[in-house]
């Protein structure tokens, strides 16, 4: 599969910790990978800017467990930014992939798994009437965005600071100055025009939410969110929020896209709808009065594989072509290995494994807080269910200001240290950490014995950056 020029076939058993901060394999890697790929990374958080240092190059993975072109082995906290929920490799779905991909890889006809898949969706997330699949979050998110223009014939979009949506260009802008302001494009190479169309709002602000609704209400498509935030660093949504953003939309005739890629089959069952349940219908029977218009879905949904979907109110997806007007297509959509890989690991997620994943989060969770507190750095922990970010600041976060008052120099210090005790923690202060149904009592351990000389480094770096921020 690649050109490497350190066979990991040909490693020794796993290097032990402590590990020094080079990494000969990788920085060789690195090295090649800058000469044909910009940055040398296909995703830009890979490439370790915000913590600095070289990026691990994996070459395989097994459990909680990745093992990088060193021959060394981390315990891993970004579990693929979310989908191997179940550990890597898993056994059972590494055969169903297997087995699919044996009677061939892509028919580009709708093939039997695929509507299982949807179905699979449609069970656990009881909103979902209809749902289409395609082969990435930024997909779904791009294509809901779509519809929702096409259902309700209008053209803006509410988002707010500090979401992600991948990488869809009407959703990569940012807040001008002021509140309630149009957009400003995040990026080089999103128009003027197309950020001109979406609203930014800062997240868990009420009053902000009502005041772009009361001014531009009636031209608004979608407000879309994620379901709980993760992407700026876990920041769920406060009591009442989601209730309010139902409300408001429904009152403008706004459609409610709930953002699940990250949350969706990693937080329950049912994803963040699941732990939140239907919000601001009292007194309504029906499900869809207090339940997201549409809801997009990706990680976990694909195992590991190029899978991802939106879904919802079986009217709103009538309008998709072919049965409706709203253009949406794709060469690999229902991919039949990423649909044996999806379904083997949805069907895989049991109550015991979210029950394993909440234990398993509460207690990394407290016991990096409490290192961190015996060495004296300020420190917040903010979750939502198995997912949980610690923001290396004192105050609570609930909005992308609050994320970005944290101190990067020491969440920076903090990772290197972690890494060379072998855990890798996500390479950015601003993500989620992820465990997995593999992360067992052996890969916790490692974790916990990381932890202080971890926060020690904190602690350093932090009185050392005094005065300076960021990285
Ligand atoms: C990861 C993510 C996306 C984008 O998914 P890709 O598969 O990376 O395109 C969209 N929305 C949210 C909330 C995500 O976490």
């Amino acid at each position: 599969m690649s050109t490497s020029p350190s066979d990991p076939s040909a490693a020794a058993g796993p290097v032990a910790p402590p590990y020094p901060f080079e990494a000969p394999a990788s920085e060789e890697l690195f090295a090649h990978a800058r000469a044909v790929t910009p940055g040398g990374v296909n995703s830009p958080v890979r490439a370790f800017g915000a913590v600095g240092g070289t990026p691990r190059f994996m070459t395989s993975a097994r459990g909680p467990y990745l093992r990088d072109a060193d021959g060394r082995e981390y315990v891993d906290l970004v579990c693929s930014w979310g989908p191997m929920i179940l550990g890597h490799a898993h056994p059972e779905v590494l055969e169903a992939v297997t087995r699919a991909a044996s009677l061939g890889f892509s028919f580009g006809t709708p093939t039997p798994r695929e509507y299982e898949l949807a179905q699979e969706i449609i069970d656990r997330v009881e909103p979902v009437e209809r749902v289409r699949l395609v082969s990435s979050g930024t997909e779904a998110v791009m294509s809901a965005v779509r519809l929702a223009r096409g259902a309700t014939g209008r053209s803006l979009v509410v988002k707010f600071s500090g979401h992600y949506h991948g990488h869809v260009d009407a959703l990569l802008a940012s807040a001008g100055s002021g509140l309630a302001t149009f957009a400003l494009p995040d990026t080089p190479g999103v128009t003027g025009a197309t950020a001109a169309d979406t609203l930014v709002v800062p997240y868990n602000d009420p009053e902000a939410l009502e005041a772009v609704f009361a001014e531009h209400g009636d031209r608004v498509a979608a407000l879309v969110t994620e379901a709980a935030a993760g992407n700026m660093g876990v920041v769920a949504p406060r009591p009442g929020f989601t209730a309010l953003m139902r409300r408001l939309t429904r009152e403008h005739g706004a459609l409610l896209v709930s953002d699940e890629v990250m949350t969706g089959f990693r937080v329950s069952a049912a994803g963040w709808y699941g732990l939140e349940g239907p919000q601001g219908a009292d007194g309504d029977d029906d499900v869809h009065a207090g339940a997201p218009d549409l809801m997009t879905f990706g990680k976990v949904m694909g195992g590991g594989f190029p899978a991802a979907a939106f879904g919802g109110r079986a009217d709103v997806m009538a309008q998709l072509a072919p049965e409706g007007p709203v253009y949406q297509a794709g060469t690999l959509s229902g991919n039949p290995v990423a649909t044996a890989a999806g379904l083997a690991t949805l069907q895989r997620c049991t109550p015991e494994v979210y029950a394993h994943l909440d234990a398993t989060a509460a207690r990394l969770s407290s016991a990096a807080s409490q290192a961190l507190t015996d060495a004296g750095v300020p420190h917040t922990v903010s979750s939502a269910g198995s997912m949980f970010t610690v923001f290396f600041g004192p105050d609570p976060v609930h909005d992308y200001a609050g994320a970005r008052s944290q101190d990067l120099g020491a969440y920076a210090a903090f990772f290197q240290s972690m890494l060379s005790s072998g855990v890798h923690l996500p390479p950015s202060a601003f993500e989620a950490w992820f465990v997995s149904a593999a992360h067992d009592d052996e890969a916790v351990g490692r974790v916990l014995e990381a932890l202080p000389a971890a926060a020690e480094a904190a602690a350093r770096a932090q009185s050392s950056l005094s005065g300076q921020t960021g990285t």
